[in-house]
């Protein structure tokens, strides 16, 4: 009883807390600087857009306050929101049930959870052998995790239907089903959309909720929002490697970080920061209207240099998944007429296919137990760029992402041997195949034990600063090689 009290105060917090805290509103406001921007943001403002010297910003209006005490001048903008044309939460569902059905061999929806108000979460899987998990990279798109931008929700539709129209009919087509594991979400924020605004019914800005390593250093779906906590649980028991999540309100690729523990940098670098601009490129060269942007040299932007956001969800993957992740801005105007999202379609078609393609770029390869062939949860370290990725521990397969180079790369794994692989060319095409096997420390203490034995058994004295074994190519322990060591080390000890 007392449980059920609980959970009634609790629903009805809730509901107090929703009511009061979703009369947001957008506003324009004028001659400001980072330093405002800065001030905004940790007064819990939300900037969605900086330009010159304006910004677009969301806030309540107990938060006007703030504006008028820093001396910010603004002005409201009524929300432009023609929702005729675009699909319904109903006709969205549908379209996507149908093309399961008529593509069953490539298509697989799932519904990875249910938003606050209780609308599914849909994630569309498309792949050869769909329903297995292969040695693949998984690639993802998340659109609409702001209710009110809803080009990205249409153009993923768009894709779906491209991708799955298209198997066995294009050749690229067909080899980005077959060589890749693509997952495209069309709306994270079904409630937002239905009641077209930004935020989620809990008033929660989802691409400000992720675990961010300045606001919120902690990787758990602990007080977040529900259809963030969803998209987490999805991502943890996935190996995505490639992803981007799209919006409305600019027009550009912006890609990590997004914030900084500097809050006065004016770049904030990945240590991947030059295969980041080369992946945005890769988006924004072909999409014209996006690539000459006046404001946005060739149409990207690191996230800190247009402006700080803490827990967005590109960082967040990034940071703590290994996967590359960028966010794509389609519009300037962010609810535009429907009957321009054809337009906008021709505009990103390519780009869309291009960006997810970068995957199969790099080194990749499985990494398996040298004596049970096992997949092993393991770590893939380039030597020279701080930034770890993982295998799928499901498969055993990595994918990395690198641009052309000669590089040399550690791979480790708990009670392992770390093996470490020399001078190896990356070059523009398909990703160089590395397959490793490692070693587990109880191999190499069976082996140890071996050389004692036979130590005791031989009588001689063994000098064990000279006992060497090595880990064979195969990941098997050159025993062999040992016993040799070890007489020739006797040998030397007796001569
Ligand atoms: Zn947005």
């Amino acid at each position: 009883m007392k449980k059920l009290l609980f959970l009634m105060i609790l629903l009805a917090g809730s509901t107090v807390y929703a009511s009061t805290n979703l009369n947001f509103f957008q506003a324009r406001i004028h001659n400001i600087n980072r330093q405002h921007l800065i001030a905004l943001t940790q007064n819990g403002i939300t900037i969605d857009n900086v330009r010159d010297n304006e910004a677009i910003i969301y806030l309540r209006s107990d938060q006007l306050s703030v504006l008028e005490n820093m001396g910010i001048s603004y002005d409201i903008r009524p929300p432009v929101r023609n929702a005729n044309g675009y699909h319904s939460i109903e006709s969205l569902a549908d379209h996507l049930q149908s093309v399961e059905t008529n593509h069953p061999d490539i298509c697989k929806l799932y519904s990875i959870g249910k938003s606050y108000e209780g609308r599914d979460l849909w994630f569309m899987k498309i792949s050869d052998n769909v329903l297995d998990e292969e040695d693949e990279p998984e690639v993802k798109y998340i659109s609409s995790m702001h209710g009110d931008e809803p080009v990205g929700m249409e153009l993923c539709l768009h894709l779906i239907d491209y991708l799955s129209d298209n198997y066995n009919v294009l050749s690229n087509t067909t080899d980005l089903i077959n060589n890749l594991e693509i997952w495209i979400m069309p709306l994270m924020n079904p409630d937002g959309y239905v009641h077209q605004q930004r935020y989620n019914m809990q008033g929660i800005d989802l691409n400000r909720d992720f675990p961010d390593r300045v606001s919120s250093n902690h990787n758990t779906t602990e007080g977040r929002a529900v259809e963030t906590a969803h998209v987490m649980n999805w991502a943890f028991a996935h190996s995505s490697v490639l992803s981007a999540n799209f919006h409305t309100g600019a027009l550009l690729v912006n890609y990590p970080y997004d914030s900084d523990y500097s809050p006065s940098k004016k770049y904030s670098a990945t240590p991947d920061d030059e295969l980041f601009q080369k992946l945005s490129l890769s988006y924004s060269s072909l999409n014209p209207p996006m690539y000459n942007s006046p404001y946005f040299d060739r149409g990207i932007t690191n996230g800190v240099q247009w402006y700080y956001a803490y827990g967005g969800m590109q960082d967040w993957n990034y940071i703590w998944l290994g996967c590359n992740e960028v966010t794509i801005e389609l519009s300037d105007d962010k609810w535009p007429p429907f009957s321009t999202i054809n337009s906008f379609w021709d505009d990103n078609q390519d780009a869309m296919l291009n960006y997810i393609s970068w995957a199969l770029r790099g080194i990749r390869g499985v990494i398996t137990d040298s004596e049970t062939n096992m997949p092993i949860d393991a770590v893939i370290r380039i030597i020279g760029i701080d930034h770890d990725i993982y295998t799928d521990p499901d498969v055993g397969d990595y994918h990395r992402i690198l641009l052309p180079g000669i590089y040399d790369i550690e791979f480790s794994a708990e009670g392992y041997l770390t093996k470490r692989k020399t001078n190896i060319v990356v070059t523009d095409g398909n990703a160089a195949r590395l397959d490793i096997r490692l070693t587990h420390q109880s191999c190499l203490n069976t082996i140890e034990s071996a050389i004692i034995i036979l130590k005791a058994m031989s009588g001689v004295a063994v000098d064990d600063n000279l006992l060497r074994f090595d880990i064979n190519d195969d990941g098997t322990v050159g025993l062999m090689e040992a016993i040799y060591a070890m007489r020739l080390s006797a040998n030397s000890i007796s001569q």
